[in-house]
């Protein structure tokens, strides 16, 4: 018998489940702030529920969880690393990053991905499953309970392409902004896509105030095509479209994320190609110096470009910011860390 994954449903699908088993229906509030409130990813250790109910909630539900198998702390600025390994042995990475304002965890959403991104070293090997919503929750209780200090913030935007695992995901979000759960605003929470067209109209009709990024890297279609193959099934102006959309839809205003490799999208000219494009949106755009891969050979853009390139489009009337780098020395381009990862063999004893 297949059993409920209890940590990614919500409280009116919980206690559905226990009128089910013949369970008050009170009970669900009980298990949801359990799971939800406390963290908690033992059913034996709901101490308000009888040893029979906690037993017969063992038999029909499991709560899936990610365990830390390594942990890399930054000396530069106590960006931490964690790598999880899930339920079927599956590793992947989220990174807490501490800002004055609170501390916010970047996520992933997908063991992997398959966007194909060339300068990504999440997508090397192609995606090896979607995660649940309970798998995006447990890398934040997790490190939430490793620091002992609350998280205030997430961002979707470790391995994987949030919009292609979408269902997951918005349980995710409305799970994480739960007022009986660790209630994350909507206003502090980022997700970002590398531009899936039709998703992206779909998101907007979710009556969301979260912040929606988007993956540009480049002023135009023939750039894009070299270094994100989805460039290729949606154009530039079908993304934009998109994008402006959204922003109707939502009055949210859109980050356009930008990372520089030298000489293939830093020039002068895309600077300006690519503020004639944004100038009239409500939108911001994030420059960042590409993170070399090892695998990739790609350089990134020296600082005076990047400074060049951010002046310009201030210039034309385009919000931009360049984005600090945090945890530079603990791997933190994406998928790098977990792509390091050799599974320790078990010991034959
Ligand atoms: N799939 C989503 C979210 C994951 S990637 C997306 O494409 O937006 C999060 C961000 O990191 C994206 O903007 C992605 O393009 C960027 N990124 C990936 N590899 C990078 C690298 N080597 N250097 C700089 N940014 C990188």
């Amino acid at each position: 018998m297949k059993r409920y994954d209890i940590k990614s449903i919500s409280l009116e699908e919980i206690q559905a489940l226990l009128t089910d088993m013949k369970e008050a229906p009170f009970r669900g509030k009980q298990i949801f702030s359990w799971l939800h409130g406390k963290q908690c990813t033992r059913f034996d250790e709901m101490t308000n529920l009888s040893k029979a109910l906690q037993a017969k909630l063992d038999e029909k539900a499991v709560i899936l969880n990610a365990k830390q198998v390594k942990k890399l702390v930054s000396q530069v600025d106590g960006t931490i690393k964690y790598l999880f390994e899930l339920g079927n042995g599956s590793i992947i990475e989220s990174v807490l990053m501490r800002y004055g304002y609170g501390n916010t965890v970047c996520i992933s959403t997908q063991a992997g991905c398959r966007m194909g991104c060339t300068f990504c070293a999440s997508t090397l090997d192609g995606v090896e499953r979607n995660l649940t919503a309970s798998e995006m929750l447990s890398q934040v209780y997790e490190i939430q309970k490793d620091i002992g200090e609350r998280i205030s913030g997430v961002v979707l935007m470790g391995s994987g392409e949030p919009l292609d695992n979408y269902e997951n995901v918005l349980n995710f979000i409305r799970l994480i902004n739960h007022p009986m759960g660790l209630q994350i605003g909507q206003r502090h929470i980022t997700l970002s896509t590398c531009g899936l067209v039709e998703k992206m109209y779909q998101l907007a009709e979710e009556n969301l105030q979260i912040t929606l990024a988007v993956s540009l890297h480049a002023p135009n279609d023939s750039i894009r095509n070299q270094i994100m193959p989805i460039s290729k099934k949606y154009s530039m102006e079908e993304l934009l479209a998109a994008c402006r959309a959204y922003i109707e839809k939502t009055n949210r205003r859109i980050t356009f994320e930008y990372a520089l490799i030298q000489g293939v999208n830093d020039t002068e000219d895309c600077a300006k190609e690519l503020s004639t494009k944004l100038r009239h949106m409500l939108c911001h755009v994030n420059l960042i110096p590409v993170n070399s891969v090892k695998e990739r050979n790609y350089i990134k853009s020296s600082q005076e470009r990047v400074e060049k390139f951010a002046a310009i489009l201030q210039q034309h009337g385009v919000e931009t910011t360049i984005r600090r780098k945090l945890g530079s020395d603990i791997h933190a381009a994406c998928g790098q860390l977990r792509r390091g990862y050799a599974k320790p063999k078990p010991e034959i004893t």
